[in-house]
């Protein structure tokens, strides 16, 4: 096929330049043999910070300890050895670091220094094209890929790794209130530009609530904080004591009701020992996909009705730290916690009208001067508002996954079209897989998924590789 004038060619064109794209973009540089064109699209000025990574504030901590933080699989101590060689948390030892929570700016700096490494040693060249993809035409031996700015590219592999959509808030309007006035958790110098002596309101009560917390503590803010939520249950803290010993491999088998009978039973026991309940999550961990897949359609529609809250907040753990500093807010009464569900907002002069209903009916109006949208991340297809993946749904290039969370891919990660049929030259990678996966979000899921899809990406070029 010939492209026209316009139309440029890669190799192998990655979709999103968060943490996902920039492993898939490192693994194909690590492992290319030949002088391959890779290209990752992001629109944001600095491949490799995504959404999480892009905050560069030292109270943003990850919420998984540094030695559990390797890009690479084959390579357990890689994020480590960076940290020690940048002496990013000085007169700390590798084995204290390997539990740490440090703060999430660092793990930017980490796959940014990895990708310049490798594009130093490799036989491919790296290319960062900071637009958008807005549509994408899978073929079977070129695919085309159409960019924000009107320009083509074709590319023989295509990887997708959009991640995460931010949810609106659940509120008619919301996007026409007064600039200012609703602050995205993920706009991170927004929230704390918000610190001052008014009240504020947060709605969400999950990771970025408590990002969005610390981040107002640590500007000084002096208001309260009204943090609202249908179950206001808030995100529970890590813990040290160690991994609960039993086979974990027995609740596979097992439905839903009785894998939870068989958990409280586990952290009962493990607490006998003097082992936290956190180490029986931390147990079941690595079976997060096989727990999910086995459970029946029905039981997963319960699990999604009834129980996911509660394993969020305990299986989306916080840093201790961070767990400290939010309880002590609310202890303080600084922070109000509402069990409620968000109604109207009403801007009423310089002043936003929250209006919420809880189990005993509407709640008192809270007046504050701004609200923050912590509501966590879209994991609905229909409801994504990227304009790329509401193409690729409307031209029946990819349908919804399981119970219409992200896009449905085979076993390998294929994009599976409306029919069903699994197109290998577009991989699918991270949270747009929790449908069929659920545990695709975090970096130990991210980095297998990185290095199949790039090898797939490089098979697919050159099928001796
Ligand atoms: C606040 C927060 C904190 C987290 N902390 C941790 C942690 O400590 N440890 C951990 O393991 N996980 C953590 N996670 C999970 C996190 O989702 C992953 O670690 C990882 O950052 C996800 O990366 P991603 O590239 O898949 O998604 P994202 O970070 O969402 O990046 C996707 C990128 O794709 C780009 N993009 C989207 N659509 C297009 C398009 N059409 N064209 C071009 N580019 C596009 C976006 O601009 C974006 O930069 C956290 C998540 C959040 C939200």
């Amino acid at each position: 096929m010939t492209a026209p004038d316009s139309t440029r060619q890669a190799d192998l064109a990655i979709v999103g330049g968060g943490a996902a794209g920039a492993l898939v973009a490192l693994n194909a540089l690590r492992s290319a043999s030949a002088a391959l064109h890779v290209v990752l699209f992001e629109p944001a000025s600095t491949a490799g910070q995504g959404i999480a990574y892009a905050t560069p504030w030292p109270e943003h901590l990850l919420n998984v300890p540094a030695g559990k933080m390797t890009g690479l699989p084959d390579q357990p101590g890689d994020f480590l050895d960076f940290l020690l060689q940048a002496d990013a948390v000085p007169g700390v030892s590798r084995a204290e670091l390997a539990d740490t929570f440090v703060a999430r700016r660092h793990y930017a700096a980490y796959l940014q220094q990895r990708l310049e490494q490798a594009q130093a040693q490799s036989p491919a060249r790296l290319q960062v094209v900071h637009e958008a993809v807005v549509a994408l035409h899978p073929k079977a031996s070129l695919n085309v890929l159409a960019l924000a700015d009107g320009s083509s590219w074709q590319a023989r592999g295509v990887v997708l790794a959009c991640g995460n959509s931010m949810r609106p808030l659940p509120v008619p309007g919301a996007d026409a209130l007064p600039p200012g006035r609703v602050v995205d958790a993920w706009d991170y110098d927004g929230v704390r530009m918000l610190a001052g002596a008014g009240d504020l309101a947060i709605i969400g009560s999950g990771l970025s609530m408590a990002d969005s917390v610390v981040a107002l503590a640590a500007a000084g803010h002096r208001g309260r904080i009204h943090v609202l939520s249908r179950h206001a249950l808030l995100p529970l803290p890590h813990a040290h004591g160690g991994i609960a010993r039993f086979d974990p491999q027995p609740l596979l088998a097992m439905p839903l009701r009785a894998r939870l009978r068989a958990l409280r039973a586990h952290a009962r026991e493990a607490a006998a020992q003097g082992v936290p309940w956190q180490g029986v999550m931390d147990r079941i961990r690595p079976l997060g996909q096989a727990l999910w897949q086995s459970l029946d359609g029905a039981d997963q529609r319960r699990f999604l009705r009834h129980v996911v809250r509660y394993w969020d907040v305990h299986r989306h753990r916080i840093a201790e730290s961070v767990h400290a500093q939010v309880d002590a807010l609310e202890r303080s009464g600084q922070l109000q916690r509402h069990r409620a569900r968000l109604g109207t907002l009403l801007v009423q002069g310089s002043t936003l009208q929250v209006h919420a209903h809880g189990a005993a009916g509407a709640l008192a109006p809270l007046n504050v001067g701004a609200v923050i949208n912590a509501t966590g991340v879209e994991t609905r297809a229909l409801a994504m508002r990227n304009p790329l993946l509401q193409q690729l749904l409307a031209d029946g290039h990819a349908r919804p996954g399981p119970h219409g969370l992200g896009l449905d891919s085979d076993v390998d990660g294929a994009l599976r079209d409306a029919q069903g049929q699994a197109q290998p030259g577009v991989q699918v990678v991270g949270s747009l897989r929790i449908g069929t996966l659920w545990e695709s979000l975090a970096i130990p899921e991210l980095r297998s998924q990185a290095q199949q899809a790039a090898k797939a990406a490089l098979t697919r070029h050159d099928p001796r590789s």
